[in-house]
């Protein structure tokens, strides 16, 4: 089921012994020789693999659901469908990619609590059972609670947009039970770019609050869904398995394996952003010598300039996050192998006519010419996605590549069929570790306002 082969979209096989990044020199190399040096991805789908095992292995418990928005390319989604993910879907457009891609209407959650009527109808027609709500407004249907999460240390922060706060959950429990509608459990997003552990705890035992609120009025909950938040590259801060080790303990002591909840998240940035490095061109360059005479010490010149460089991307392409968090490009600026070159400050600009359009503010460059190349990591996540066509550049190609034991490794984890990532992670019988969480895909059979 949910297979792909190289028909189903482009991709290459990298050739034993290379690896994604010999397909980018060998690109850079090919459109040298040409006039058109348009910006590219190269995309290793087997990251997207390496990170799916990562999380089987690190969160046994937790049943990913893929937030379809990070990344909605249809490689990327046909991947994580092969792989038995699940998908959290914002939008009606988002719910139909998956499904033509024949994911099961029982592995999406329609996650975006604010919803337009057209596109829940959609939704319900569809057969997509799991939906998110924070306010009466969307007491319609079989729902999941959201509540807010501490999103302090977040980069992107989302509480102030959505999720209710303890307080108005008893109320909105209280309405639901009045309209006698099903609450099936409760989510929280911590915010993209989480950088504590410690505030999945304190959602999760808020989470653990609510399900006792709602036990009191009756409701029999079974769901828990821990939202996103994950680091997508290992040089960020903290590791992916940092956070599972301060969740993994939380999880057991609010919600025991024996809890019969299961348990669900929606990584978006985890599975992507690794996968994907930018190349983009040197388009312009500028010398720009500092204004300041100073006596005495003559230097041999190498300080008294800074160098612009302007590029054939930017924030309304690929860099958009840029705007939220302008410390969040460097780490991603690909370090070249220490040569003896002589290096300058220097910033890195977009090709817009837009003065917002930089892209790293500072840096440290060898003195390089219009016409190379520069290279971005770590670019998967909240990029493609965000592109404008704003002064009409379009978005650079991408291509994908994958290595063939990538490939089949994939293919045998697909033809297990529809299995829960929990049962691969331990194909022989139900080890007590893995919990209940095993026997279930379906999440929810018909609420009492029954779509
Ligand atoms: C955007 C979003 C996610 C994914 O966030 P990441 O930081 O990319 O993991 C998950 N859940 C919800 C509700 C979101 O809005």
């Amino acid at each position: 089921m949910n297979t792909f082969t190289p028909a189903d979209f482009d991709f290459t096989f990298l050739e034993e012994g290379f690896c994604a990044h010999d397909i980018i020199e060998q690109r850079m190399k090919e459109l040298s020789m040409s006039d058109d040096k348009d910006a590219f991805y190269v995309a290793d789908l087997g990251d997207v693999l390496k990170k799916h095992l990562r999380w089987v292995r690190a969160m046994p418990r937790v049943t990913p659901f893929y937030a379809v928005k990070c990344n909605d390319s249809r490689a990327v989604v046909m991947t994580l469908a092969s792989l038995g993910t699940g998908f959290d879907c914002a939008s009606k457009s988002e719910i139909q990619l998956v499904q033509s891609l024949g994911v099961d209407p029982s592995r999406i959650i329609y996650a975006n609590p604010c919803k337009q009527m057209s596109h829940l109808k959609y939704a319900s027609v569809h057969g997509v059972q799991m939906m998110t709500f924070d306010s009466e407004e969307e007491l319609v249907r079989p729902l999941v609670l959201r509540i807010t999460a501490d999103d302090s240390k977040a980069v992107f922060q989302l509480s102030v947009k959505f999720g209710a706060t303890l307080k108005s959950c008893r109320r909105l429990l209280e309405r639901a039970q009045v309209l006698g509608l099903d609450i099936i459990g409760v989510s929280f997003h911590v915010g993209g770019g989480c950088t504590d552990p410690e505030t999945y705890t304190q959602a999760i035992s808020d989470a653990r609050c609510v399900f006792d609120m709602g036990a009191e009025l009756g409701y029999n909950m079974t769901l828990l869904d821990i939202g996103g938040g994950f680091p997508g590259f290992d040089d960020s801060k903290l590791k992916f398995e940092e956070f599972a080790a301060v969740i993994n303990p939380a999880l057991d002591k609010y919600f025991p394996a024996d809890s019969e909840v299961r348990v669900i998240a929606e990584p978006g940035r985890y599975y992507v952003s690794s996968a994907y490095t930018l190349a983009v061109n040197i388009i312009g360059k500028k010398v720009v010598m500092k204004e300041q005479f100073t006596c005495g010490d003559e230097d041999d010149g190498a300080n008294d300039r800074t160098l612009m460089y302007y590029v054939n991307d930017g924030i309304y392409s690929s860099f958009s996050d840029v705007l939220f968090d302008p410390a969040y490009s460097l780490p991603r600026l690909h370090k070249k192998p220490k040569l003896d070159e002589r290096t300058y400050p220097c910033s890195i600009w977009g090709q817009t006519c837009n003065e917002l359009d930089g892209i790293v503010e500072q840096c440290v460059q060898p003195d390089l010419q219009v016409g190379e190349w520069l290279l971005f990591k770590h670019m998967g996540a909240y990029s493609v996605t965000l592109s404008t066509t704003f002064n009409g550049f379009h978005k650079p190609d991408v291509h994908y590549v994958m290595s063939r034991s990538a490939w089949q490794h994939i293919q045998q984890i697909s033809a297990q069929g529809l299995r829960t990532p929990v049962e691969e992670a331990c194909p022989s019988g139900v080890p007590s570790c893995c919990g209940r969480d095993v026997m279930s895909l379906c999440l929810h059979n018909g609420g009492s306002s029954g779509i």
